[in-house]
């Protein structure tokens, strides 16, 4: 049983990257405004994030890693309905099969914060001979998860990775995202023991988070876009290259209902649609946010499905394209 909850967990998490993905969608879950992120070797040997959530409280402890223990959905109709990021509450689970977790975490009416270690969706003794219960600790209210070891036991999975930069680059593009999204959020990325962060942004709209990541010159030729469709029923949220955008390559961050995904199609639709506007070898930059209703789009179903699919992909898109085109005819009079 042990071997096969390590496939399917390596299946769920392929690499660092995935975890940190999950890992940011629950301090996000946790209503945090401050999220650090902490690297050694690409995540393998450390993945840890620091929130300033809502915290969990000792008695769930137990239960964050156990599959499906999720506190999120409590009954398998409301799948559908998912309005938060978590899939299935897999994530802490898989991650638990295939590393050394520890969770050191404080709520707000707790008078101290509890430290628990993880092992195959079990709470474990830190060592071995030790009591598996959590134990108190310093802490703000908060969460610090503390992954070690990533596929320690999934050799195949470490084989199927890229080098540790190639990874942590990876992990900062999940940063970037995420950051981008949620800008009222402040993110960090760093490799540890490194005085510098790698990825820094802080509070502001979305233009300022972007100018902190792109820089001014890449900011100041972006527009704005708003929109509610209502026949579709779907909403538009996006900053855009204008017209006289000039960027060497394609920037394509792609959010539907608050989890960053993949469309090839939407991004083939951008590309055609700016290779009208900009000039020759130019290439756009397209932060777009989408939000539809939760039962007309697969995109939290399984945290490995790369394109997201959802109904009406071709009148959205459509829709999706007017809009951005209205704007920049306007932009450009
Ligand atoms: P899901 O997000 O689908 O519920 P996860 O495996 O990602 O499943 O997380 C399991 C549970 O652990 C969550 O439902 C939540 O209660 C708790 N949890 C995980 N991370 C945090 C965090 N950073 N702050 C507060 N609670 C958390
Ligand atoms: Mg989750």
């Amino acid at each position: 049983e042990a071997v096969v909850n390590r496939i399917a967990a390596g299946e769920i998490i392929q690499r660092p990257a995935n975890a940190i993905k999950e890992l940011i969608e629950n301090s996000l879950d946790a209503g945090s405004t401050s999220i650090t992120i902490t690297v050694k070797d690409g995540g393998l040997k450390v993945l840890q994030i620091q929130d300033n959530g809502h915290g969990i409280s000792k008695e769930d402890l137990p239960l964050v890693c156990e599959r499906f223990a999720t506190s999120k959905i409590r009954e398998f109709e409301d799948l559908s309905n998912i309005g938060t990021y978590g899939f299935r509450g897999e994530a802490l689970a898989s991650i638990s099969h295939v590393s050394h977790v520890a969770i050191t975490t404080k709520t707000a009416d707790s008078a101290c914060a509890w430290k628990a270690h993880y092992s195959d969706g079990v709470m474990v003794p830190a060592k071995a001979g030790g009591s598996s219960d959590a134990k108190p600790t310093a802490g703000n209210v908060g969460t610090q998860i503390l992954i070690e070891d990533l596929f320690f036991n999934v050799p195949i999975r470490k084989k199927a990775l890229k080098a540790a930069a190639e990874e942590y680059n990876r992990i900062v593009d999940v940063v970037t995202r995420y950051a981008i999204h949620n800008s009222s959020v402040s993110f960090t990325c760093k490799k540890v023991g490194s005085n510098s962060a790698d990825f820094r942004s802080t509070q502001g709209s979305t233009r300022d988070v972007i100018r902190q990541v792109y820089g001014p010159a890449v900011a100041k030729e972006l527009i704005d876009i708003t929109h509610h469709n209502d026949e579709l029923e779907f909403k538009i949220n996006a900053v855009v290259s204008n017209a006289n955008y000039n960027m060497k390559k394609m920037v394509f961050l792609l959010f539907i209902n608050h989890r960053a995904v993949d469309s090839s199609n939407i991004k083939r639709a951008m590309e055609n649609l700016y290779s009208v506007y900009l000039p020759k070898n130019a290439h756009a930059f397209c932060y777009i946010s989408l939000e539809m209703k939760p039962q007309n789009v697969d995109v939290n179903v399984h945290p490995t499905k790369k394109e997201v699919m959802f109904l009406n992909e071709e009148k959205v898109i459509e829709a999706l394209c007017d809009t951005i085109k209205d704007k920049l005819a306007n932009v450009n009079d």
